[in-house]
């Protein structure tokens, strides 16, 4: 008999989750055990092959369980503590360890309001939105009667480096005019979604790259806007959501639909992915959860005895089961650890932990996954399991919200920050070795001189 979500929370941080967070997540993690993972594949047959359809229908079964999960509380669970009065109000590690428990399931963030990209949008709504944007935009979101996109990527540009963004927004009296092209705009393939949460340029020529771009609210079906394509993920549509390729000619919007003010892109964009990326990453948790799951249903399979012995008896593969559940483990406590330094301070404070948890998580969960995939063998890779959806998924992940690259980028230059403190301590020990060689009449070398030129002393 397993024990219940709450019972399996790391020693490290139970003392930080509430007595109602507890209980909660032991209540997401039934919902999606005996309601959501059983209606995956319903929803999926629901859907059906025809493109069309796939892209204008939503599939029964997720409304009534969007209804049902509403009817037992289980709703808009990731609007942290202080950010929004009708949203769960969990801490984000509190939410975090639930989220573990929806990305194990393909439909359950959504039976909960709370699948990306609409949270990150929420969050935008109500952290920098004016009251009639939350009126008009936020309140529905919240209900989950519309959904929404959000239109950074550019096909044009490197899009990773944000300031390479194209998009204009000129203004024009009590307008903004909008021109360019967006692309991977997922969530714009979903016949409710109706709102593009757009950025792009409204001073180009501003001498400081982050303060030309802004972001605007638009209504999707707004004159001038042609949803040219989805693209594929390793061939799935992800329909009904998809990944809109989407042009602006002269597309008019009121003034007052700029979210925060001119220039400010930026600051929005940063506070959208602070908690979003610990969200991914718990979801990725689970989802490796489930990979490892379906290894140990697979290799107890008593009909499945390749060479006269069961898998379980092979100490290889064994041995990867340990390794996966001490990667899982691990990668538990980085994500666990970022959400707490959210809730301690904030986003931008938490930039090292955030980034240690959106380069890990993914890598890990496509690791555990390519392990899974192996032990099913041609099952693994065909319609007969979830798997090879699942490693599309997975392995975006290390692209979506930047690439890892980037993050490691910062990560790298966080740590080289350090070197001067590293160099400092080092050269205090070189020192009392010094005294200690004397005394001792020992003769020593060293590769490193430590001490700082002019000229190599870095900017840190
Ligand atoms: C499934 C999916 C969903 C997405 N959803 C959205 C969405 O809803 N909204 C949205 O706006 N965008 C979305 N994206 C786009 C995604 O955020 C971008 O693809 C990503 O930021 C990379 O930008 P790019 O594609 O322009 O690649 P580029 O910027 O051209 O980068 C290409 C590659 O260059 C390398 N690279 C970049 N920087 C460095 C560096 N500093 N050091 C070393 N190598 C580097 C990396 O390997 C990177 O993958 C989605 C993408 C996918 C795949």
């Amino acid at each position: 008999m397993e024990l219940p979500a709450s019972a399996r929370i790391p020693a490290l941080v139970i003392d930080k989750v509430s007595k109602r967070a507890l209980e909660q997540l032991d209540q997401v993690e039934k919902f999606v055990q005996d309601r959501c993972l059983p209606a995956d594949v319903i929803y999926s047959k629901q859907l059906g092959r025809d493109h069309k359809v796939r892209f204008s229908t939503v599939p029964k079964i997720l409304d009534d369980l969007k209804a049902e999960a509403r009817q037992q509380g289980l709703w808009n669970l990731f609007l942290a503590k202080g950010h929004y009065a009708e949203g769960g109000g969990f801490s984000n590690l509190e939410y975090a360890l639930m989220a573990e428990q929806l990305g194990q399931s393909y439909i359950a963030s959504e039976t909960m309001n709370c699948s990306a990209p609409d949270t990150g949008n929420m969050e935008v709504l109500a952290k920098f939105g004016n009251s009639p944007q939350k009126a008009k935009w936020l309140a529905p979101l919240l209900d989950g009667k519309i959904r929404s996109a959000f239109l950074m990527t550019e096909p044009d540009v490197a899009s990773s480096d944000a300031r390479n963004i194209k998009f204009q927004i000129s203004k024009e009296g009590n307008e903004y005019v909008l021109n360019g092209s967006k692309w991977w705009s997922s969530g714009a393939g979903d016949p409710r979604c109706e709102l593009y949460i757009v950025m792009g340029k409204t001073d180009a020529e501003n001498p400081n790259p982050y303060q030309q771009q802004s972001v605007i609210l638009v209504p999707a079906r707004t004159p001038g806007i042609t949803v040219h394509r989805m693209l594929s993920v390793f061939g799935y549509d992800d329909a009904p959501h998809g990944h809109g390729h989407i042009s602006f000619d002269n597309v008019r919007i009121p003034a007052e639909n700029i979210v925060l003010g001119e220039g400010r892109g930026f600051e929005i964009i940063q506070g959208r992915l602070g908690p979003g990326r610990i969200h991914h990453a718990m979801r990725c948790l689970g989802a490796a959860e489930r990979a490892l799951d379906l290894v140990l249903a697979r290799i107890h399979e008593p009909t499945k005895k390749p060479f006269g012995k069961m898998l379980h008896e092979q100490g290889s593969v064994l041995e990867k089961v340990a390794q996966a559940r001490i990667d899982i483990d691990s990668s538990r406590l980085i994500v666990l650890n970022a959400a707490l330094k959210i809730d301690n301070g904030n986003a931008k404070l938490a930039l090292k932990e955030i980034a240690e948890a959106k380069i890990l998580v993914p890598n890990i969960l496509g690791r555990i996954l390519d392990f899974a995939i192996q032990v099913y063998g041609g099952a693994g890779v065909s319609q007969d399991t979830p798997l090879a959806y699942m490693w599309a998924n997975a392995r975006t992940m290390r692209i979506v919200d930047g690439p890892d690259e980037v993050h490691q980028a910062q990560l790298g230059r966080l740590e080289a920050r350090r070197a001067e403190g590293v160099r400092e301590r080092l050269r205090k020990i070189k020192a009392l070795e010094a005294t200690l060689a004397a005394q001792y009449k020992v003769q020593l070398t060293d590769a490193l001189s430590l001490e700082w030129t002019s000229e190599t002393k870095p900017k840190l």
